[in-house]
């Protein structure tokens, strides 16, 4: 997606660590516009497959995830990290491995709004390694919910996280896909 590349080689910052810092429009302050294209980019690849939920993980996924699930006329779900008084319902859980953290959290959803009857659309900001992602597919596998694509805004396909999910027949569709970081810039695929 030209939008999404143009917008990382102009204010995407490279960090220690192949980090690409984009808090300028995507992981602190957002670019309405760009999440807008971004849902409509996602529907566009993913329109055919009866989409009956979008899924993600907050908090850097809900803006895209929702203008995805706005597209698809859907529900827009976002499992939660951090444990709440409120979250009384029965809840999926999954265990997530943060390397840019450094840590490991437990991720939820109601039992009420992951099922069965579910046709998901992931969506996510960032893969690297997959983690993040094989804790919100097992969601999905404990609801018995059927995965139906997974959307992702910036893929560092060099760190291999896609490889396992396309190796499953997902469809994994990356709207920018970065092959590595070269002298300091980043060399898209
Ligand atoms: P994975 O679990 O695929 O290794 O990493 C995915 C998660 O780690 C993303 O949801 C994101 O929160 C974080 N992450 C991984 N790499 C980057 C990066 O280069 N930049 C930013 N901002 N976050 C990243």
């Amino acid at each position: 997606m030209k939008l999404l590349e143009d917008k990382i080689l102009q204010e995407g910052i490279i960090l220690s660590g192949d980090i690409l810092k984009v808090d300028n429009f995507l992981n602190h302050q957002v670019d309405p516009n760009l999440m807008m294209e971004m849902g409509k980019d996602f529907y566009e690849h993913f329109k055919d497959k009866k989409v009956t939920k979008v899924l993600t993980l907050e908090v850097s996924g809900i803006a895209m995830a929702l203008t995805t699930a706005l597209e698809f006329g859907a529900p827009m779900v976002f499992a939660k990290k951090i444990e709440s008084k409120t979250l009384v319902d029965d809840m999926w859980e999954a265990e997530v491995h943060s390397f840019t953290k450094n840590k490991t959290y437990t991720i939820r959803v109601s039992k009420k709004y992951l099922t069965s009857d579910d046709k998901v659309l992931i969506i996510d900001d960032f893969l690297a390694k997959g983690q993040a992602l094989s804790g919100i597919k097992e969601l999905c596998d404990q609801a018995g919910a059927e995965v139906v694509g997974i959307g992702i805004a910036i893929e560092k396909k060099f760190q291999g996280g896609g490889e396992a999910f396309r190796k499953l027949g997902i469809d994994l569709y990356s709207q920018a896909t970065i092959k590595e970081f070269r002298n300091g810039k980043v060399v898209f695929e």
